[in-house]
């Protein structure tokens, strides 16, 4: 699991974070097909949110499993080799991301979390569109 050791993972992540995730794309591309606008790499607000819906007051946070400590997920297993040190960094990252959420839901955002995890199609978009029911699915009539 832990082959890039400490630093090479760390370096790896930089780079990563830089371009955005594999599964921060999928999200992108499913929000696009959606037609909802956005944003990224809003640094303004805080916690620096992946995806930021201006028009609808949310922020969207793309989790990488492993960092993010997800539970009972199977990409979140844990390094063997140094494990005090990773299970003080994912507890910090988890008190960060908590104080994160109540931080901007404090300031009237709506605040989604989406784990890398859950990030596919077709089941993404569909979640996708119950959060931002936009008019254009609407059927004629009313019901
Ligand atoms: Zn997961």
């Amino acid at each position: 699991m832990d082959q890039l050791g400490v630093s090479g993972r760390s370096a790896l992540m930089r780079k990563v974070r830089r371009k955005g995730t594999a599964p921060e794309l999928v999200v992108r591309s499913a929000l696009h097909s959606l037609k909802l606008r956005f944003r990224v790499n809003r640094s303004d607000l805080f916690g620096n949110p992946d995806i930021v819906l201006p028009k609808w007051k949310t922020v969207i946070f793309v989790h990488g499993c492993f960092w993010h400590d997800h539970a009972g997920c199977r990409r979140a297993s844990k390094p063997s080799t140094r494990a005090d040190f990773w299970q003080a960094k994912f507890i910090r990252n988890r008190k960060r991301d908590i104080l994160v959420r109540r931080t901007l839901r404090a300031n009237g955002w709506r605040v989604i979390t989406i784990w890398e995890c859950q990030a596919r199609r077709p089941i993404l978009r569909t979640r996708l569109s119950r959060l931002f029911p936009i008019e254009m699915k609407k059927p004629k009539e009313d019901s």
